[in-house]
């Protein structure tokens, strides 16, 4: 069948018209009458969350509504808002969020379904932010669950790859809106990011951190300082005399101020500025959370890899993670080091070349990003959780016929022995 397509156009969704409810009312009879369903976010996912041989519904035309509540410092927004638009309403409150991922033109339910990140030692995936949850189970139902009620079931349920139902309202924890000061380093000697105390020196320059590379010798370093908790800054490289893009060479203007001149937190943790990605993607992405201390030997290794890497490679980014108690979080129970990597739209090259990545960082530990491309089936990606027997569960006790699957998440539940 000729479906909708995800944003980079890898994937045929499945069905070739989206229902697009106007009231939560319509979205629930839609659940309920139908046999099969899958939510679509921003459709920025790579990997098989998305397909359906059912119905696939967006909940972009549901009224937007950002709540705050000052006294538990927390906000309930509508699940299919993009962060752009709720972060904007937080800020025109003088509030914000603790981080944001590389574009904030992605839904808040998608991401954190996925366990999107951005960067920080200090900071958690996007979804650890999550105090709360809205959602409406296989028959139209609503679930209402919340970290103070059931702790433990809420872990797993954060998480959950759209497999437990639709989201149709989250809680998010917030804080008095801050600023922050973006500035980059280039020409940064992957030796010396290698060397003893390197990585620690890169990470812990500032608030959140990115470091660009192709895996040759040098890296280009994003610094984004937060204005009222300033790190200690970045002696390696030397500093941009002008704006760069992540991918080298490439049009800069997209990205989000580097000029080290302090802004709102939502228009400098983003690495591109609201609006900027477009419709369609010019590129694939695969990522990997190692743990911390897996780090060092992870860099040697992708080093090793550079020239198999080269063709198809547009750069890579690596980032830093703190770990959390979500059960399918990549970052579940370990502070982690996260490597990604954006590559050219040629899927047909990329089998040998993800299959030397993860045959390079699996030994290491390593947890592919749900949302981005893999190579490993369902037990090689449930290896690496410690709790994912009791998500299958959830998932069977809380929808037994599969209304949610989606091929990853079956792949992910199935029962064949690793
Ligand atoms: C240019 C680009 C930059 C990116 N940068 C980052 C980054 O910095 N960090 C990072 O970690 N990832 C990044 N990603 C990956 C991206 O964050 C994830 O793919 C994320 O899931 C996208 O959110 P979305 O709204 O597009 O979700 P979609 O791709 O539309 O959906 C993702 C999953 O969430 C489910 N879902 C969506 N809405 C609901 C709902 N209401 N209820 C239940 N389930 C739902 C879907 O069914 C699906 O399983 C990037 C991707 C792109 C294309």
């Amino acid at each position: 069948m000729t479906g909708l397509r995800n944003w980079a156009g890898n994937l045929d969704l499945g069905a070739p018209y989206l229902a697009r409810p106007e009231s939560v009312d319509k979205l629930r009879r839609i659940v309920a009458e139908s046999t099969r369903v899958r939510v679509l976010g921003a459709r920025h996912s790579f990997s098989g969350l998305l397909p359906t041989s059912g119905r696939l519904v967006s909940l972009d035309r549901l009224p937007p509504s950002v709540e705050i509540d000052a006294g538990s410092q927390t906000a309930t927004v509508s699940a299919g808002m993009r962060y752009t638009d709720v972060a904007a309403a937080l800020q025109r409150a003088g509030y914000a969020l603790a981080n944001l991922a590389s574009l904030s033109d992605i839904t808040v339910a998608g991401a954190c379904a996925t366990g999107t990140h951005g960067s920080g030692d200090t900071q958690q995936g996007l979804a650890a932010a999550v105090a709360g949850m809205q959602l409406i189970g296989p028959e139209g139902d609503f679930v209402e669950q919340s970290s103070e009620v059931d702790q433990d079931t809420f872990a797993g349920g954060v998480v959950a790859l759209g497999a437990l139902g639709v989201v149709s309202r989250l809680t998010l924890r917030i804080e008095p809106a801050y600023e922050v000061a973006q500035s980059v380093r280039i020409r940064v000697p992957l030796d010396e990011v290698q060397a003893a105390d390197g990585l620690a020196a890169v990470f812990g320059a500032a608030y959140s951190v990115s470091l660009f590379t192709t895996w040759a010798d040098e890296a280009v370093v994003w610094l984004k300082q937060r204005v009222d908790r300033p790190g200690p800054g970045l002696r390696l490289g030397v500093p941009a005399d002008r704006p760069t893009s992540p991918v080298p060479g490439a049009d800069p203007s997209p990205c989000t101020d580097q000029s080290g001149v302090p802004g709102p937190w939502n228009e400098r943790l983003p690495h591109v500025r609201a609006g900027t990605t477009g419709g369609v993607g010019g590129e694939l992405q695969s990522e990997y959370f190692v743990p911390r201390a897996a780090a060092p030997a992870a860099f040697a290794a992708l080093r090793e890899l550079c020239p198999l890497l080269a063709p198809v490679l547009q750069v890579g980014e690596v980032r830093t993670v703190r770990g959390d108690g979500l059960w399918l979080s990549p970052a579940f129970e370990q502070d982690s080091v996260t490597f990604h990597f954006t590559w050219t739209k040629d899927i047909g090259r990329l089998p040998p070349v993800l299959d030397a990545v993860e045959r390079a960082l699996a030994p290491l530990g390593a947890r592919p990003h749900w949302a981005k491309l893999t190579a490993m089936d369902g037990p090689r990606l449930r290896a690496g959780y410690r709790r994912a027997s009791d998500f299958r569960e959830l998932v069977s006790k809380r929808d037994p016929e599969g209304k949610f699957s989606s091929p990853l998440v079956d792949e992910v539940l199935s029962d064949e022995p690793s």
